[in-house]
C-alpha cells in the first residue's frame, strides 16, 4: 500500500478521497492550511492509524516522504477564490511548484486536481480535452482559472523536463455532502436556502448550464486515474455529462426538500460561463468509469447531509 499525501484534504472533496484512500489500506498525510476546510470533515478520521493530519500552506516548501501525492489544496468556490485572488494564484502557480518539487525529489507519482474552468465560457460543446478553451486573462475569475492553466502548463513541462510521473484531472461541478454551507456554490446554496426557508437566489435567468457529479463518482474516477499506467497523463475530463439549466436545478431542490422557498432573479456574475457539459469518452476509454449516481439521488444524499448539520447546529 502507499504513502500518499493528500494537499487540500480537509476540503469538501479532499476529505471524502482520504477516507476512501484510507478504507484502501492506504497510510495518508492530509496537508491543509484550513482557509476553506476544516477540522470538522476529516474528524471521523483521526485516531486512525492510517491517517495523519499536518497544517501548512502549500505555498511554502513542504519536506515529506510519500510515494503518492494529490494536489488540491486552492480554494474553489468563486466567493472563496476571490476573497484573496493573489493567493488564489500563489496556490495554483507556487504550490504545484512546490509539490512537483516536492514529486521530483521523492520521485512520487502525482495528480493534479484541474478544472473544467481551464475552459473558460466555451465555444465548444460539450468540452472535449482538446479543446484549449477560451478565459479572460484579467477578469475575477481569472485568478482561479489561469492559475490552474499555469498549474498545468507546469505539470505538463516536469513530466518533459524531469520524466515526472503525472496525472491531471479535469472536474466538473462536482457536489455532496460537505460542501461548506456558506461558499456560495450553487448547490449547497439552493440547497441551505431551501431548507430554510429562504429565497433562492438565481443569478441571471437561470438559463444557464451545469452538468453536477456527485462526489463518491468523482473520487473513485481520481483513483482510477492515479493508478493508470505511467505513460498516461491526460488531461482528462471528469464529471457527469447530464446537463441541467440552473433554474432546473432549483426547481429540483425545491422539490425534493418540499420548501416554499420562491425563485429570485439577481445579476449574473461577469464572465460566468454560459454552459457547460463534459465531454467524458476518454475517461469511459481510458478509466472504463462513467458516473452511476442520478442527480435526484445524490441531491438527496446532500439534503439529509445539511439537514442533518442544521439540525446539531441547532441543538
Ligand atoms: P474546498 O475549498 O472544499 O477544498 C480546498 C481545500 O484546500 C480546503 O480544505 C482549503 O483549506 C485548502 N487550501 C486552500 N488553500 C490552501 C493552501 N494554500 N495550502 C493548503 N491548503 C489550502 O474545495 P473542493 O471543492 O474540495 O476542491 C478541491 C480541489 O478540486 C480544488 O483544487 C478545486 O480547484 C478542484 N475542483 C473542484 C471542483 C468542484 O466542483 N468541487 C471543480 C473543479 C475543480
Ligand atoms: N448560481 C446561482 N445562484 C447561486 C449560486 C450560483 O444562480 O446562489 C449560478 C452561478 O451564476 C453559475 C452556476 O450557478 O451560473 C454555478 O455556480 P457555481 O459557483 O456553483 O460554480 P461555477 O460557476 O464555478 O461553475
Amino acid at each position: 500500500m502507499a504513502k500518499v499525501l493528500v494537499t487540500g484534504g480537509a476540503g469538501f472533496l479532499g476529505s471524502h478521497l482520504c477516507e476512501r484512500l484510507v478504507e484502501q489500506g492506504n497510510d495518508v498525510l492530509c496537508v491543509d492550511n484550513y482557509f476553506t476546510g476544516g477540522r470538522a470533515n476529516i474528524a471521523h478520521l483521526i485516531g486512525n492509524p492510517r491517517f495523519e493530519m499536518m497544517r501548512h500552506d502549500v505555498t511554502f516548501p513542504l519536506y515529506v516522504e510519500v510515494d503518492t501525492i494529490y494536489n488540491l489544496a486552492c480554494p474553489a468556490s468563486p466567493i472563496h477564490y476571490q476573497f484573496d485572488p493573489v493567493q488564489t494564484t500563489k496556490t495554483s502557480v507556487h504550490g504545484a511548484i512546490n509539490m512537483l518539487g516536492l514529486a521530483k525529489r521523492v520521485k512520487a507519482k502525482i495528480l493534479q486536481a484541474s478544472t473544467s474552468e481551464v475552459y473558460g465560457d466555451p465555444e465548444i460543446h460539450p468540452q472535449p480535452e482538446a479543446y484549449w478553451g477560451r478565459v479572460n486573462p484579467i477578469g475575477l475569475r481569472s485568478c482561479y482559472d489561469e492559475g490552474k492553466r499555469c498549474a498545468e502548463t507546469l505539470f505538463f513541462d516536469y513530466r518533459r523536463q524531469h520524466g515526472l510521473r503525472i496525472k491531471v484531472v479535469r472536474i466538473f461541478n462536482t457536489y455532496g455532502p460537505r460542501m461548506h454551507p456558506n461558499d456560495g456554490r450553487v448547490v449547497s446554496n439552493f440547497i441551505v436556502q431551501a431548507l430554510r426557508g429562504d429565497d433562492i437566489t438565481i443569478y441571471g435567468d437561470g438559463s444557464q448550464t451545469r452538468s453536477f457529479c456527485y462526489v463518491d463518482d468523482l473520487i473513485e474516477a481520481m483513483i482510477r486515474t492515479m493508478n493508470t499506467p505511467d505513460d498516461f497523463a491526460g488531461p482528462i475530463n471528469i464529471g457527469n455529462p447530464r446537463e441541467f439549466t440552473i433554474r432546473e436545478l432549483a426547481e429540483e431542490v425545491i422539490a425534493l426538500t418540499g420548501s416554499r422557498s420562491r425563485l429570485v432573479f439577481m445579476p449574473l456574475p461577469s464572465d460566468d460561463p454560459r454552459q457547460r457539459q463534459p465531454d467524458i469518452s476518454l475517461a469511459r476509454t481510458v478509466l472504463d468509469w462513467t458516473p452511476r449516481i442520478e442527480l435526484r439521488s445524490g441531491l438527496e444524499k446532500t439534503i439529509a447531509y445539511f439537514r442533518g448539520e442544521m439540525r446539531a447546529a441547532a441543538e
